[in-house]
């Protein structure tokens, strides 16, 4: 058994919406490890909690989301920032554990990790984003091979180093998602409403075919959230705010099918698999983690980027796939077990490097 300290991300709090899917992960994967006997304790911003694990939260000014930010954008950080005061907290605490985990997609992390005792593993969950964030991780990975982890292979790909790093996807507590076989005449589309999701083409797509788009999620950019109201001022949309996962699925489950249009590689789309696991089938732009989810006639359609043609196409057919078909997808390829084996075979990995490094180095 480990002891293990995840660090989360440090730009909402848990529960907020604001970290996206990594919030998720983060609860999935501190609840599974606890369920096998693992010492977990997890470090996020103030205000956030989880379910059935302990969490020590910090104060500070939150981090700005990096995909907000331009490629070429120096490294940010705000006066009192609780991204360093979370590594301020782990830095102190850090021998008490075997592993300390990063969720945080920022800059300092990578940068502090040749200055910790304990191994760090980063967990990294976008894409390739900045030039400064690109460089520190290639310095880090060449000095410490094996401690990146990501979502998947279309993710990777994005990084220079893509190759060395361990695609570890995704789950869900499927328990806490209904599968439900008689929807109601509706879509649904569900994110943090961020130009990076292109929300704008979902809306275009259903403005022509007239069907009814339910929208759910945190709205991380109003100025754009508005835009849209104002370019489809009679698209049939209602936003339905952000909810917890018990009344998201509840709602999600009514629905025909998702609409998945990432505009930027998605690095999975936890979404994703949230609606395979309520029976509802997805329409997504085939590029990124959406395209190695959905089975494409199956499960979903995928359509071309950026095409709205594709979306209305497949809108029309949504009616021909096999709600069940999502549903066994969901059970068997993303349940929490499976989870907690990838990664619980990736940090054996590193704990027992660590500890060769650590005996050659008292023995020389
Ligand atoms: N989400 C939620 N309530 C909502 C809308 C979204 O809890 O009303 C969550 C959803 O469950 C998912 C996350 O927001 O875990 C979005 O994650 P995803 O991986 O799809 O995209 P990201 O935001 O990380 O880019």
């Amino acid at each position: 058994m480990f002891k293990i300290l995840l660090l989360s991300t440090s730009v909402g709090s848990l529960g907020s919406g604001q970290g996206g899917g990594v919030e998720l992960t983060v609860q999935n994967l501190a609840q599974e490890l606890c369920r096998r006997g693992h010492h977990i304790k997890v470090v996020a911003p103030a205000g956030s909690w989880l379910n059935g694990v302990e969490v020590i939260t910090i104060g500070g000014n939150l981090q700005v989301p990096v995909q907000t930010q331009s490629r070429d954008m120096p490294i940010y950080m705000p006066d009192n920032g609780v991204l360093a005061n979370m590594w301020e907290y782990a830095r102190q605490v850090q021998l008490e554990y075997d592993l300390v985990v990063n969720f945080a997609f920022d800059w300092l992390p990578f940068y502090l990790t040749p200055f910790f005792e304990t191994t760090i593993a980063h967990f990294i969950s976008m894409g390739s984003m900045t030039t400064a964030s690109d460089r520190i991780m290639e310095q880090v990975i060449d000095q410490y091979p094996g401690t990146f982890g990501v979502y998947t292979k279309s993710q990777a790909d994005t990084f220079s180093f893509g190759d060395e790093c361990e695609i570890l996807s995704s789950a869900i507590d499927i328990a806490l998602y209904e599968f439900n076989n008689a929807p109601q005449d509706c879509l649904a589309w569900l994110g943090r409403i961020a130009p990076e999701k292109a929300l704008e083409d979902a809306v275009a797509a259903i403005n022509i075919t007239d069907t009814p788009l339910k929208i759910f999620g945190k709205i991380q950019d109003e100025e754009y959230w508005q835009k849209i109201c104002r370019d489809f001022p009679d698209a049939p949309i209602e936003y339905q705010g952000f909810l917890d996962t018990k009344k998201l699925q509840k709602e999600l489950g009514q629905c025909r099918g998702l609409l998945m249009t990432p505009r930027w590689i998605e690095a999975f789309g936890n979404v994703a698999i949230e609606a395979l696991a309520c029976g509802v089938p997805i329409i997504a732009y085939r590029r990124g983690g959406p395209a190695e989810i959905v089975q494409h006639d199956r499960t979903g359609f995928l359509v071309e980027p950026d095409s709205i043609t594709g979306l209305v196409e497949a809108i029309k057919q949504i009616n021909k796939l096999d709600r069940a078909a999502c549903r066994r997808q969901a059970e068997s390829e993303y349940s929490l077990e499976a989870l907690g084996d990838r990664f619980e075979a990736w940090f054996q990995k590193l704990v027992i490097n660590d500890h060769k490094i650590q005996n050659l180095t008292i023995q020389s």
